[in-house]
């Protein structure tokens, strides 16, 4: 899939639509979700353009994957949850519900959150 550049995580990165930051660093930047679905709910992103987990897999450098990883348990540390738990969650493609085709990991927490995977409705 090519990279879309005026996705709505793009246009966050840019500056041209305002977030609210929760950390950032050299190669990540995460901020609340805008429809949280759990009391903690952060999007953590690559600054790089990958639309997926699998291009990111392939294609971003061992800086950027590691930073991603390490941002993730950092959100959670910051979100006050490490303690208590919480989960990581990556949609990937149509099956998997991504919706924005930039990369992105949910860091959810602040309640027990439940079955892994929701049954059909
Ligand atoms: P996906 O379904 O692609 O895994 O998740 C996309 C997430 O992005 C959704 O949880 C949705 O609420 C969130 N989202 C969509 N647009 C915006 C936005 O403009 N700002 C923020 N902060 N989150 C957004």
């Amino acid at each position: 899939m090519t990279y879309d550049p005026n996705n709505i995580f793009a246009r966050i990165l840019r500056g041209e639509i305002p977030c609210n930051k929760v950390y950032e660093d050299d190669f990540t930047l995460a901020f609340h979700d805008i429809s949280p679905q759990a009391p903690v709910h952060i999007l953590v992103i690559p600054k790089g353009q990958y639309t997926s987990l699998d291009d990111f897999a392939a294609n971003a450098s061992e800086p950027e994957a590691a930073a991603l990883l390490r941002a993730c348990a950092k959100v959670a540390e910051i979100a006050g949850v490490t303690g208590t738990g919480w989960r990581l969650l990556g949609n990937v493609g149509a099956d998997g519900g991504q919706e924005v085709p930039h990369l992105h990991f949910h860091v959810f927490g602040g309640r027990h959150l439940g079955r892994m995977v929701a049954k059909p409705s």
